[in-house]
């Protein structure tokens, strides 16, 4: 397929007042034409979407998505966790309650409680990917409100009946050239696997995230053992069963298509035991009888085991640190995780990605990609040892920071030190399908505003400039997740 193709919808948007043409471009003229040239020769590119939490199922069984707020409303947790922050009960947004108590199922009665709350949004990232959809997608032009909450379900639902609208056929006009999952090592793959016995010819892959068999605090980690050890034939509870059924199922996952984990660990720790030691360790977290450090350090030497694995089966690794999961226990019992109650702490990387430096960080053969809800690592820690050690590459501004203004900071805050190229480009890393278009669309327009200012300070020729919004857009993220 040519990389370039025609605008989203065919019709122009320049008069919506959803989908400014000039939305986050500079507001000086002599940079905001640079950025509208810049902008220009990326805006069709194909999208890339090398790491997300799309539900595969959606391109394995094409059916059609139900309707405006399960499709808008109930899956997203930066809508509920902004609605729920100004006193509005996850019930009544649709959230099901783990113990099977009451909560609201009429779409309807959902989706105008959250037009009638539209205005919390004002100012967030959330705002600026609604509209993008409403405006691309569904042709609406005014601003959702109180008044307008039933033209717009009605205007959503009917599009959501045609075929047009079922996940593949999205996925074509969205022009993704490749999208990634992110599962388990106990998931089946059962829709990868059916995808790659399927006619269609979309490129859907998945990703090894073994977070739950490798984090001795997660729920129900014994039970996860004892199910890796049925899905790998493997002797999970030794040691070397245990390395080799990661192994075997990083193999497998590789086989529909994957090319690198991924890991959400608490903090970015990592250790480098000697053998007996790491065993002796594997075998208290089996018992259950770690402390929390001896938990850590186990983590931590998983991310070392990982990272040689790694370089045997070429898998590139990314580590999301930094979140503490679950803050509001009382949320928890009721509705569980991902709700929009994750936090971000203080993360530490010079120190605690040593141990994996001092024994990979050298070679060129590994990729490890590393993401942060810190953002004062980002000139401090992450761009210094990007800007540094081969092996490492700095990932997106991530969750909190997949915005505007943070992508703006990253992009300030790295490039002195770590140049374009020890990036990787975008992530959109959505469970939200509608809004991967205008997540993408917003990575390049404030791609090539920053740029647009290198260029209208002197610091680069218009020329590099275009390279490098190419690059950041497509090529970057193609040659770093070996898509
Ligand atoms: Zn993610």
């Amino acid at each position: 397929m040519s990389p370039h193709r025609a605008h989203v919808t065919g019709v122009s948007l320049s008069d919506n007042p959803l989908a400014p043409p000039d939305l986050l471009f500079p507001v000086e003229p002599a940079a905001r034409a640079i950025a509208r040239r810049l902008y220009y020769h990326v805006r069709d590119l194909p999208i890339v979407s090398p790491h997300g939490h799309t539900d595969p199922r959606w391109y394995a069984e094409d059916r059609p998505f139900p309707d405006p707020a399960t499709l808008f409303v109930i899956p997203d947790h930066y809508i509920f966790r902004m609605l729920y922050s100004q006193g509005i009960a996850l019930e009544a947004l649709g959230v099901r309650c783990r113990d099977g108590g009451p909560s609201e199922t009429d779409s309807r009665r959902i989706w105008t409680l959250f037009a009638e709350h539209y205005h919390l949004f004002r100012g967030t990232p959330t705002r600026v990917w609604l509209d993008h959809a409403f405006a691309t997608l569904f042709d609406l032009n005014e601003r959702l409100g109180p008044a307008n909450a039933a033209f717009y379900y009605e205007r959503i639902a009917e599009r959501l009946s045609q075929p047009e609208f079922r996940p593949r056929a999205l996925f074509e006009r969205f022009n993704i050239e490749v999208i990634a999952t992110t599962e388990s090592p106990l998931d089946p793959l059962d829709s990868h696997r059916a995808l790659r016995e399927s006619d269609w010819s979309g490129r859907v892959i998945t990703a090894y995230r073994p977070d739950p068999v490798v984090d001795p605090d997660f729920e129900g980690f014994r039970e996860n053992l004892v199910r890796f050890g049925e899905v790998t034939g493997c002797d999970t509870f030794t040691w070397r069963g245990y390395l080799d059924a990661h192994r075997k199922r990083r193999a497998f996952f590789k086989s529909l298509g994957a090319t690198a984990t991924d890991h959400g660990h608490p903090s970015a720790l990592t250790c480098d035991l000697a053998p007996t030691a790491a065993e002796a360790l594997f075998a208290k977290a089996v018992l259950g009888d770690c402390t929390a450090q001896e938990a850590e350090s186990f983590r931590g030497q998983m991310l070392t085991e990982m990272a040689a694995m790694s370089l045997d089966d070429g898998l590139v690794m990314q580590i999301h640190p930094g979140a503490m999961r679950n803050h509001n226990p009382q949320l928890f019992a009721r509705f569980g995780r991902d709700i929009g109650a994750d936090m971000p702490t203080p993360t530490d990387y010079v120190r605690a990605l040593k141990p994996l430096l001092d024994r990979f960080g050298n070679r060129s053969d590994l990729t490890l990609i590393v993401f942060t809800l810190d953002e004062t690592t980002y000139s401090r820690e992450l761009a210094p040892l990007a800007g540094h050690y081969p092996a490492l590459r700095l990932g997106p501004a991530w969750w909190f920071y997949d915005s505007a203004d943070g992508m703006r900071r990253f992009r300030e805050l790295t490039t002195e030190t770590a140049g374009f190229y020890n990036c990787v480009g975008f992530n959109d890393d959505t469970r939200a399908y509608l809004s991967i278009p205008a997540r993408h669309d917003m990575a390049r327009r404030v791609d090539c505003a920053y740029l647009a200012r290198l260029v209208a300070d002197h610091r680069l020729a218009e020329d590099e400039a275009a390279d490098l919004a190419h690059d950041l857009t497509y090529h970057l993220v193609k040659r770093t997740y070996k898509l």
